[in-house]
């Protein structure tokens, strides 16, 4: 890239506008703003954009640079890429591209092929909604309350119970190779290795774009309207591609960001309906992770806009797992966070249509800190005033107040806790104190060893993509994704780096947290290096399912007992069918 054209571009851009759209900036003198650096943890401001001169500089970790630095910094590209991305955000027309080597270009391409065909099948996936094929999708969705207008907004689409439609709209566009990129397409493996004709992965599903930050779709979440045996799992996701990974993307970031810069907070829910309805209801400010837990890429992309969170997932054991999991990330990263559990078993969707947004407002407003809902859920999982339980209950809280980084927050947490608890706040601290002596850096660092089926789980998820334990494991982690989000947390954590690494990537450099990382160095160094057969794998997914609805199962008893005590019989009665429906699931499971 002509270096005149970098000068061209940096005289006519705005550094405040452009690191405003990454970085809450406040006015702190005539030329002078400030806000939290997005390169360093931090809850006072050390960061700082001058607008006369055009630099920043963080007197907290020292970065600093004129608005191309910025850019490279925190999109992580290279020079002339930043340049252009700046160009590109003041509407500078750019030059002919020039790549630096036949790779980055042969890259570039593909990447805009691939947009390109998300955006073709995401308008055939709407055409296709309209058609009278798509009448059961639209009965669905009107069912769900969305409007014409809604499903427009969303560009919610159909795909019909056709193998080759899509293909055929989609062949003249890009050659084969390139469509089984796109992870719209699966094949099957020939008898001679080779990969076999391509055919649609989503047929008779609905269709939920996933949009990357600019509003462009990357991906898609398909729910399934089919019941029974042959339906599959209810959702279906792309798969990781050269445009989507999972753990990096946030639902409707697209639409929300603006009204989370303005608001500074943000409301995270588990699904894309959830995301949907609440958007619709006209609260902006809404975001999904479209999947369970939160993951530390998509705190970091959130940190760019808010710094107030509300968790609202749903009410059941998975949904209160991956709140938990959520909750720790986030406080660790400094957020303020509150978690709203919405009465009557609700999830946000069904809320919003039942009761109304104004109801659901101002359940947001009357919603807990997390320390607060942290003490209530440890006082519901442990609930007997015997030493044990306290106990119990003082382990399940004591890894969340350790994360907390203020050491005054901390403090206040631990006394809150003691008293709630009805322990002497002296012997917390004292616990507080003997754990950071031992630390784990992580919450889900517990004691306990892994059990058989955890190992053979984190074993077949290192092996190579294409080893057989690893494509039984991954089918397994999607069709059973509720109740293996009942795995202990930093299992669970580990998995979900391994599955995003890169194809070729080590599978220990893969795992960011140190403590998690020791933990897969032990299991490997106690292991021979084969991999597991798909039996042992089936069986230890099985194990895993077992161990979650049984868990649930002593969650339930417990609130039915509640329920009982409280003389709130329907509560009970509801709850009693669950329990029904677990012990039936649990039979089931052992006749598959
Ligand atoms: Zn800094």
């Amino acid at each position: 890239m002509a270096s005149d054209f970098a000068q061209t571009v940096k005289e006519q851009a705005d550094i405040v506008k452009i690191i405003g759209d990454y970085v809450r900036l406040k006015k702190a003198g005539a030329q002078n703003f400030t806000g939290l650096c997005p390169f360093h943890k931090e809850k006072t401001p050390s960061f700082s954009v001058h607008a006369g001169r055009q630099f920043f500089n963080c007197f907290g970790c020292h970065e600093h640079g004129d608005v191309f630095t910025f850019v490279q910094k925190i999109e992580n590209v290279g020079f002339s890429e930043a340049v252009r991305s700046v160009a590109q955000k003041c509407g500078i027309p750019l030059p002919k591209r020039e790549f630096s080597s036949p790779e980055e270009a042969a890259e570039h391409r593909q990447r805009g092929k691939l947009l390109e065909l998300h955006e073709a099948a995401t308008a055939w996936f709407e055409e296709q909604l309209r058609s009278p094929e798509g009448a059961t999708a639209r009965e669905y969705l009107t069912g769900r309350g969305l409007t014409a207008d809604g499903i427009a907004k969303f560009r919610i689409g159909f795909a019909p119970d056709n193998f080759h439609a899509l293909r055929q709209r989609l062949e003249s566009l890009a050659d084969v190779a390139t469509l089984r990129l796109s992870g719209l397409f699966s094949w099957k493996e020939q008898e001679d290795g080779s990969p076999g004709p391509i055919y649609s992965r989503f047929r008779k599903r609905v269709m939920f774009p996933i949009a990357n930050e600019s509003g462009r779709v990357i991906a898609f979440t398909a729910r399934t309207l089919e019941t029974g045996e042959k339906a599959g799992p209810k959702y279906l996701n792309s798969p990781e591609t050269p445009l989507y990974s999972k753990s990096h993307v946030l639902f409707n970031l697209d639409k929300a960001r603006q009204a989370i810069r303005q608001d500074g907070g943000v409301i995270l829910v588990e699904g894309q309906m959830d995301c949907i309805s609440v958007f619709l209801a006209g609260i902006p400010n809404v975001i999904a992770t479209s999947g369970t837990a939160f993951t530390e890429p998509q705190v970091r992309l959130l940190r760019r806009y808010a710094t107030r969170v509300i968790v609202n997932f749903d009410p059941d054991t998975a949904g209160a797992n991956a709140a938990e999991k959520s909750i720790a990330l986030l406080t660790e990263e400094g957020f303020d966070v509150r978690v709203l559990t919405l009465p009557g078993g609700l999830d946000p969707d069904r809320f919003v249509r039942e009761r109304g947004a104004r109801a659901y407002a101002e359940a947001l407003r009357a919603s807990p800190s997390f320390q607060d809902y942290l003490v209530e859920r440890a006082r519901h999982l442990f609930p007997g005033r015997d030493p044990k339980s306290k106990t119990d209950a003082l382990n399940f809280l004591l890894p969340h107040i350790r994360r907390i980084p203020s050491r005054i927050a901390r403090d206040a947490f631990a006394n809150d806790a003691a008293q709630a608890l009805g322990i002497d706040s002296a012997l917390v601290r004292a616990e507080l104190k003997d754990a950071a002596a031992r630390r784990r850096d992580s919450l889900g660092a517990q004691s306990h060893p892994l059990t058989h089926a955890e190992r053979i789980l984190l074993q077949a998820f290192s092996a190579p993509r294409s080893a057989e334990c690893y494509l039984v494991a991954e089918g397994a982690w999607h069709q059973h994704e509720t109740e293996l989000g009942a795995l202990r947390p930093d299992v669970h954590l580990i998995v979900e780096q391994l599955r995003a690494r890169a194809d070729d990537a080590d599978p220990m450099t893969s795992v960011s947290d140190p403590a998690h990382r020791q933990m897969l160095a032990e299991l490997f160094l106690s292991i021979h290096d084969t991999e597991p057969d798909a039996e042992a794998v089936d069986a230890a997914i099985l194990a895993i399912r077992r161990q979650a609805i049984e868990h649930q199962q002593r969650e339930l008893r417990v609130s039915i007992e509640k329920a009982e005590r409280a003389s709130n019989l329907d509560e009970a009665l509801r709850l009693t069918r669950s329990l029904q429906d677990l012990t039936h699931r649990l039979r089931e499971l052992d006749w598959s």
